[in-house]
């Protein structure tokens, strides 16, 4: 069976069900899988005349071992279908141009690629539960400072077994964000707005979180939080599948001979999707570069350069907000991997991090690092540019993120002179961050949000997608605002307890 070790090297191996369950191991590490599921290349040629759902189950089944084929049907069954996806598909590949292919991962209903994962996290979750002999319902709590809270309420929404409670700061979103949440139906769902930023709102979340009475309380009521964050390997587990599912199509489609290798470009913020590239590489996948892109808040770019993460610098807040991050918590499973999964030297590493800012990974990492990955970043300026010249040169438009890793990758085949076909993975449809889109086509940025969804449409005749239409007239069902130290007590109320 597939036993889940922490990065940390604290517990014991645990299975795929207990780890999905626990989210974050107890010594603080992430859990990660004791070994690499190995895909063949005849595996993978098999996959090439699968639906993505049988891909899907195809990559599940190895890492998720302690799921009967039937559980992993109806996940992958209830998460990808055309009911949540605009796309038959689910992850389209197009092409751009000769070398340059787009991964689209925001089919989903929150259009942005956190659907991918979120969608499917809530039937592991339920599943895993049971599996492990736990009969409480699960709350799931989140603070959110835009894009995770919407695609986690349209996963939990109406799933047996589950409750799920949102906090947003309260102006610290953009128009289009609160209206997806405020809206949002399902019998299981509450949305709440709270006075202040996204540090108040997640300190608030985090002290509910860590409440030893509340946690005693619901107990009595059958009732447990849980949390949908980024770290858990139920989230991760469902990325790996897209970049075999990429290489599938990229040979359906003629673009690349079977066999070859392919970069990938990734727009990364917690590092979370590009480490599913890795993951898929060390699978056996024939993958030549990870490219990493950022924005402003490049300090990845400057680890892949140099080896050495350091935090200490200004935040910036960019027109590509899903990436403004100064600590990307998914990173430590790969310095976990660039280590010969030297526990000691993670915790190390994350000691000094959290003390002092930095941690440095040496050269024998440093190399290994640089063997697989490339890193590169994009200034706002350039950002809107590219959305700009991508438009004229393709008829294509791409959103900020996406336009990050676009320029990213100009750069990278001027710097290397590498031709390899490449899949740029899209993370978000460009009427989800429709205002600075708009403003990089030149078009009156002056509008609300809601005429602009409009505007854009008209503009590039593709339509607004289901998820963002008719938002303005949607009836509002969580009005409610609160005060930070009312959080609790919104939550007890919320669970009548
Ligand atoms: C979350 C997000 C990212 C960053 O992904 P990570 O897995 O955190 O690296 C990039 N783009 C968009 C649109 C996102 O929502």
């Amino acid at each position: 069976m597939m036993l889940y070790e922490s990065t940390r090297g604290g517990g014991k191996a645990i299975s795929s069900a207990e780890a999905i369950k626990k989210g974050i191991a107890d010594d603080g590490g992430l859990y990660v899988p004791g070994e690499f599921v190995p895909i063949s290349l005849e595996d993978i040629r098999s996959m090439i005349s699968m639906s993505y759902q049988d891909r899907a189950k195809f990559i599940l089944k190895g890492y998720l071992d302690d799921f009967t084929h039937e559980e992993l049907a109806d996940c992958t069954d209830k998460a990808y279908n055309t009911r949540k996806f605009s796309s038959e598909d689910i992850a389209p590949v197009v092409m751009l141009n000769n070398s340059l292919n787009i991964l689209e991962l925001w089919h989903g209903p929150t259009c942005a690629f956190k659907d991918m994962a979120l969608q499917i996290l809530p039937h592991f979750l339920v599943k895993a539960m049971r599996k492990t002999g736990e009969k409480d319902e699960i709350v799931i709590l989140v603070a959110t400072s835009g894009d995770t809270g919407k695609a986690a309420l349209e996963g939990f929404a109406d799933v047996e077994g589950t409750r799920i409670i949102v906090f947003y700061p309260d102006g610290g979103v953009s128009e289009v964000q609160k209206r997806q949440m405020v809206t949002q139906e399902g019998k299981n769902v509450l949305v709440f707005g709270v006075e202040g930023n996204f540090d108040d709102t997640q300190t608030g979340v985090k002290q509910i979180f860590t409440d030893q009475s509340l946690f005693l309380k619901m107990g009595e009521q059958g009732l447990k939080f849980s949390s949908a964050n980024s770290i858990n390997w139920g989230r991760l587990v469902p990325q790996i599948v897209y970049y075999f599912s990429a290489y599938a199509d990229m040979v359906k489609l003629g673009r690349i001979s079977f066999g070859e290798k392919i970069n990938f470009v990734v727009p990364t913020g917690n590092f979370g999707n590009i480490l599913a590239g890795y993951y898929a590489m060390r699978m056996g996948l024939p993958v030549n570069r990870m490219i990493c892109a950022s924005n402003d808040n490049k300090v990845l770019t400057d680890f892949i350069h140099t080896g050495v993460y350091d935090r200490r610098r200004d935040f910036v807040r960019t027109i590509s907000p899903s990436m403004d991050i100064l600590i990307s918590s998914n990173l430590e499973r790969l310095i976990y991997e660039l280590s010969g999964r030297d526990s000691e030297m993670v915790v190390h590493w994350m000691n000094q991090l959290k003390a002092e800012g930095f941690y440095d990974i040496g050269q024998t990492a440093h190399r290994l690092l640089n063997e697989h990955f490339w890193g590169g970043w994009s200034s706002q300026e350039e950002t809107l540019k590219t959305i700009e010249c991508v438009y004229e040169d393709y008829g294509y438009v791409c959103d900020t993120h996406t336009a990050v890793g676009i320029d990213v990758y100009d750069k990278y085949v001027i710097t290397t002179g590498d031709l390899t076909p490449t899949v740029m993975v899209s993370t978000a449809s460009p009427f989800k961050f429709n205002a600075s889109v708009c403003k990089a086509l030149s078009m009156d940025g002056t509008d609300d949000e809601f005429v602009l969804l409009k505007k854009l449409s008209e503009k590039t005749g593709q339509p607004v997608p289901d998820g963002l239409k008719g938002l303005e007239n949607k009836p509002v069902l969580h009005g409610r605002v609160c005060k930070r130290e009312q959080m609790k007590n919104v939550v007890m109320e919320a669970l009548g307890i």
